[in-house]
């Protein structure tokens, strides 16, 4: 992916937020948006960094880890989107500035307990919600939301900032819709005014129009990605 490609890419996908936020009557400043840089080099996150992105997904720690030493994290914001494996919550703690992938109460304690031990002030985090009950995905089913959000409130050093849903891939970016605006419902009846992680390169106009605040995007700037060991 040369500079040229990923200029043309980023401003296409700017447009189409702007035109999604524009349709739905809101301020393009509501959405934020995260370049998903997994399995690209730092090469490739640098020439993004000189396109004025500054905002960063990984969806693995490890992947993740080398990058940031190569970039650092002044001016940056990195934000690990995957599950978090519990041998991987220290170097997590270390590195990452959002954590969106909390899903589990234990998980919760654990990455609290890891900031008392690491200094760490403040984590901001989101809690993954599984909304198509698919046993293959990570994410807290909906009837254990409440109580993790009122476990999250009870903690010193993390803050919860919102929720997140990854939901299942449909080609048709209408279907995804539903699982948008459920999400939407459970952040306005359970945690309101909390951000909606929601939206990736295909489906992301519809995660707009249903309240996304932060948009999850890396196809659509970076090109394909070579296949992944899931
Ligand atoms: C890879 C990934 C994305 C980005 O997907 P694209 O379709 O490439 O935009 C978003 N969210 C999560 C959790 C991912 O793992």
């Amino acid at each position: 992916m040369d500079r040229i490609d990923l200029g043309i890419n980023l401003s296409s996908v700017r447009e189409r937020i702007a035109a999604a936020c524009r349709e739905s009557g809101r301020g393009v400043d509501e959405v934020k948006l995260i370049a998903v840089s997994k399995t690209h080099s730092s090469a490739v996150v640098r020439e993004a960094m000189r396109a004025g992105i500054s905002v960063f997904g990984e969806n693995r720690v490890q992947e993740a880890e080398g990058k940031i030493a190569e970039l650092g994290r002044e001016g940056l914001e990195w934000h690990l989107i995957g599950h978090l494996q519990s041998n991987k919550t220290r170097r997590a703690v270390q590195l990452f500035d959002v954590i969106h992938s909390v899903d589990s109460e234990e998980l919760a304690e654990r990455l609290e307990r890891i900031c008392l031990q690491e200094a760490r002030e403040r984590l901001d985090v989101l809690i993954q919600v599984d909304l198509a009950g698919e046993r293959s995905k990570s994410g807290i089913k909906v009837s254990g939301l409440r109580p993790l959000i009122e476990r999250l409130a009870g903690f010193e050093r993390l803050r919860l900032k919102g929720l997140m849903v990854l939901p299942p891939f449909f080609d048709d970016p209408e279907a995804t819709r539903p699982y948008f605006r459920r999400l939407c419902e459970l952040r306005d009846e359970l945690l309101p005014g909390g951000e909606l992680s929601m939206g990736m390169s295909h489906d992301l106009c519809v995660a707009i129009e249903e309240g996304a605040t932060m948009v999850r995007v890396g196809t659509a700037i970076f090109g394909e990605r070579d296949a992944v060991p899931a």
